[in-house]
């Protein structure tokens, strides 16, 4: 049984009479529909790295057919000692990147006070999966108005992924779209990163009127899952998919963020294109 969460005052005014699943609600970020019959892929590096990687990752994006460009500028990293992004050059390099191929851009916003500046970029302000509960972000991107990407915790339960999701709608942005990008259970490391949590993604539709995609990259920890976890993705109707990509022959080992897990642009293409034969779960 899918649970009810009596608190939800903004989600439960979508869905009245908690008898039926509520109706899906499109999300427009920079003119891509989100929530619509067509699943979007997004698609980029893990981190903004440098001008020249961000532009010929964008461009190969944009010829596999991917609608959106991810990528990080700020990045919230296990050390302190790891690279915590390019910045404010990293939006700027986003800017261009979008300005040359038409894509949107989707970017992680860490903390409160940079909700402004990463938001004049942003088309879609993406909150990382260990930030969900950082509700003061919550409320600022929630007052910012801009589309928010709330991937979930990997720790967190539906109902605290629920509630983070409520606390951006109360400010009156009901913008949202979530993504599930994997758990953590006691078969990361064996084979993926983080466990993807399909029935999740079902149940989350159950209680809300967002879009659901799911981040297969950070779930896989390798590209080579990649392809079949969005497939699985696919056949259960999702929004979309976020997916990392890096160039075919760079040096895995130079890549600063996450590069084993990206697929190159041939893979992303196959993946697009299965999307594009695939209708999501939408509720009208
Ligand atoms: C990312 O999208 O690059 C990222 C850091 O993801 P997550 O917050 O899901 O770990
Ligand atoms: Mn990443």
């Amino acid at each position: 049984m899918i649970p009810r969460f009596p608190e939800l005052k903004v989600l439960r005014a979508a869905d009245p009479d908690h008898l039926k699943a509520p109706s899906t609600r499109p999300v427009v970020a920079g003119g891509v529909t989100i929530g619509g019959a067509a699943p979007v892929v997004i698609a980029g590096p893990c981190t903004v790295e440098s001008r020249e990687q961000t532009l010929g990752i964008a461009r190969a994006v944009r010829a596999a057919g991917a609608k959106m460009l991810r990528g990080g500028a700020y990045k919230p990293r296990t050390s302190p000692y790891s690279f915590q992004g390019l910045g404010p050059e990293g939006l700027e390099i986003l800017a261009e990147a979008r300005a040359e191929t038409g894509l949107p851009i989707v970017t992680e916003v860490l903390d409160p006070r940079l909700v402004e500046l990463v938001g004049s970029t942003a088309d879609m302000l993406q909150i990382g999966s260990r930030s969900m509960q950082n509700f003061p972000l919550l409320v600022e991107v929630g007052r910012f108005g801009k589309p928010v990407l709330l991937k979930r915790g990997f720790g967190a339960t539906l109902e605290e992924w629920v509630y983070a999701a409520e606390y951006i709608a109360l400010q009156g942005n009901l913008d949202i779209v979530l993504c599930e990008r994997g758990i953590r259970t006691f078969a990361n490391g064996a084979y993926d990163r983080a466990t993807l949590d399909f029935a999740a993604v079902h149940a989350v539709r159950q209680l809300t009127p967002f879009p659901v995609v799911v981040d297969p990259t950070h779930a896989a920890g390798d590209a080579s899952l990649v392809p079949a976890l969005s497939a699985a993705a696919l056949g259960l109707g999702v929004h979309g998919l976020l997916i990392e990509v890096v160039l075919p022959g760079v040096d895995l080992d130079q890549i600063r963020c996450d590069g084993r897990q990206g697929v190159t642009p041939d893979v992303l293409q196959m993946i697009v294109e299965r999307a594009a034969r695939e209708a999501a779960v939408t509720r009208g």
